[in-house]
């Protein structure tokens, strides 16, 4: 009888750990032992700030634990020093395996180099993990045709391909640190940048490169500072037809932006594209705002990650389906892309409350 609750408390303890494991934001707590079994896998986050990032690691955690590893799951609120040292943690309290999306995809040579020395191997998530040997895999979507459906949605609704134009739009980009933000620029221009040239999109503006649209850390209120300056700018005598926005976020802001000045109301809002399928963007989609948004089904990239991060653990070989778009500057990373979808007003029903990523309530 004492064996048995002696027992029972000692589990209760492991759970304990586990679940704080799982929901702990600070460096240095959340320790979850690992068990015999699988052994302890390190998942570290970018921000909270972000629905699709929490998804992400409650979705990665529930399957990792499904086949027997226990987890450290962090959030470095997107301050980098907070990932290096989370990371370095994890390290430290002997992960097994460690499964990134970084904060700023070139930060982390130093701390891989530790996990390198302590024979961990790393799987990059979502976002490449730039300037290191020491990243084995990479689970993520196929970014540059994110950007492509971004693009092409703003050709479509606005009819460039039947001649009409020209139209006015304005360009964002994510954050320059991140390399999916390049990715998702590029597709998107490749599909706009021929409408740019022959005048049929005019960015009166002038800001066409990554680095004048680019939005450090994915910043919602940034964008909207340079959207009030674009407007204020650029077009006191003349609207905005189209804006190419990166993320949902990104977009929100945007519209923020817009409706100040009396789009939405006295004028019609642009076109206004984004990524993530997050509820509230969701939701504005079905209110007429933001215009579309690319979903990308999260609770498939932690069944990737995963599998990888299994198949490296257990002597298997993960699958890929890409072995040379991304190359981190010192190697490129064999990875597995899933494939984006963009969603409007038309199909959200299909694509998420049919896949059930939400129930028709939520979208109420
Ligand atoms: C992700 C996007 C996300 C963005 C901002 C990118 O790395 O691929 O899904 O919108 O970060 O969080």
């Amino acid at each position: 009888m004492r064996k048995i609750s002696a027992g029972l408390v000692a589990a209760g303890l492991v759970l304990s750990l586990a679940a704080c494991g799982q929901s702990a934001n600070g460096v240095g707590d959340g320790a979850a032992k690992a068990d015999a079994k699988g052994g302890l896998v390190g998942i570290a986050m970018p921000t909270k700030s972000s629905e699709r990032w929490i998804n992400d690691g409650t979705n990665m955690v529930k399957e990792f634990q499904a086949k027997g590893y226990t987890t450290d799951l962090q959030y470095g609120d997107n301050v980098v020093e907070n990932q290096v040292s989370q990371v370095e943690n994890m390290i430290t309290k002997g992960a097994k395996l460690l499964v990134i999306a970084a904060i700023d995809g070139s930060s982390l040579t130093n701390v891989l180099q530790k996990a390198a020395d302590a024979h961990i191997p790393v799987i990059s998530y979502d976002r490449l993990i730039r300037g290191t040997a020491n990243v084995d895999y990479y689970a993520t979507f196929d970014n540059y045709k994110v950007g492509v459906l971004q693009g092409g949605y703003i050709a479509d609704k606005l009819g460039l391909k039947d001649g009409k134009g020209p139209f006015n739009i304005e360009l964002f980009a994510g954050s320059p640190d991140d390399n999916n933000a390049g990715f998702f620029f590029k597709g998107a221009m490749s599909v706009l940048k021929p409408y740019i040239d022959k005048k049929k999109l005019v960015v009166r503006s002038g800001q066409t490169d990554f680095n004048q649209v680019a939005t450090l850390r994915w910043d919602g209120g940034l964008a909207q500072s340079r959207m009030d300056n674009l407007l204020s700018k650029s077009y006191t005598n003349a609207h905005v037809d189209a804006v190419l926005s990166p993320y949902d976020g990104i977009s929100i802001g945007i519209l923020s932006s817009l409706k100040g000045v009396g789009y939405g109301t006295a004028k019609s809002l642009p076109i206004v594209t984004g990524q993530d399928a997050e509820l509230a963007s969701v939701k504005s989609i079905i209110a007429g705002e933001q215009t579309q948004t690319v979903y990308k089904d999260t609770r498939q990239l932690a069944k990737v990650a995963v599998q990888m991060g299994d198949a490296v653990l257990t002597g298997g070989k993960p699958e890929v389906n890409d072995t040379s778009q991304y190359a981190n500057g010192v190697k490129t990373v064999p990875a597995q892309l899933l494939q984006p979808v963009s969603v409007d007003k038309d199909n959200y029903r299909k694509v998420l409350v049919d896949s059930g990523q939400y129930t028709a309530d939520q979208l109420k």
